[in-house]
């Protein structure tokens, strides 16, 4: 399964100073070129040509970060020759999007244009706890902890699984069925804040390099290789020294633009 990253931070923002400058931008990853799980991220990053391979968009919650491409997405795909895009997620999630975005006021609504017989986006619910297979990948959302209605993934094909936590701060049942799902490849955790803000991220619902320790050996697999991911771009640093020192052999810091094998 290859895993195409546009975007894997907590937010929008350009770091470091001259050659070290780099842009930092929301979740979204690409899978195997016709699936995204979050949309944070998406349409600036892709052509055309590879904007019309997405078949899927997979969302963990209703944040403005994990869903704000969706509105460019759909603009750039709309007159396309009937395409379509399933977005799938729980029912809160679809009924938010249809509520608080594609409303006819802050944008058209697509799930009903550009014909509503054939719209250009499909709502396709999610029930918690209950694989879907979206084309050649299976997705089980669970919940997980966080300040609204988040569900983090299962996500696998007929050969390799990985984990995706979504935003959340501490929790159980997902990594309880990490620990035994078979070929579990890697886990993608969100560590948004570092230590010294250890209140912000309970308040936020979110982890602290610490906090993904203490999440991760729940998975008891001390190996496993983790990527961290949905860092705050402010405390990019912080975080980065303060994974390091963690006890996790396998552990690193998802990269913009990053293309992951697995
Ligand atoms: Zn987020
Ligand atoms: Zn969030």
């Amino acid at each position: 399964m290859k895993i195409t990253v546009l975007g894997c931070h907590g937010s929008d923002a350009a770091i470091g100073h001259g050659y070290t400058r780099q842009p930092c931008r929301s979740v979204g990853l690409l899978v195997n070129d016709s699936l995204m799980i979050d949309a944070g991220t998406g349409a600036s990053q892709l052509t055309l040509e590879e904007q019309l391979r997405i078949q899927y968009v997979v969302c963990s919650h209703l944040h403005f970060d994990h869903v704000k491409s969706l509105p460019a997405l759909a603009d750039n795909l709309v007159n396309q020759d009937g395409h379509s895009l399933t977005v799938a997620s729980i029912p809160s999630v679809l009924d938010g999007l249809q509520r608080f975005i594609f409303n006819d006021s802050v944008f058209p609504n697509f799930f009903a244009l550009p014909d509503h017989r054939r719209p250009l986006l499909m709502a396709h619910p999610l029930r918690v706890g209950e694989e879907t297979w979206l084309g050649e990948v299976g997705i089980t959302p669970i919940e997980v902890n966080h300040t609204v209605p988040t569900v983090g993934f299962l996500i696998r094909d007929h050969t390799v699984a990985w984990l995706y936590s979504g935003d959340t701060s501490s929790t159980e049942e997902i990594w309880i069925a990490a620990s035994v799902t078979p070929n579990l490849k890697a886990a993608f955790i969100e560590t948004s804040f570092p230590d010294e803000l250890q209140s912000l991220a309970s308040m936020s619902r979110h982890l602290t390099p610490a906090l993904l320790a203490q999440e991760f050996h729940k998975i008891g697999q001390p190996d496993l290789p983790v990527y961290a991911y949905h860092l705050k771009p402010l405390y990019e640093e912080q975080i980065t020294r303060q994974l390091a020192r963690l006890d996790i052999p396998a552990l690193k810091i998802l990269q913009e633009g990053q293309t992951i094998v697995l």
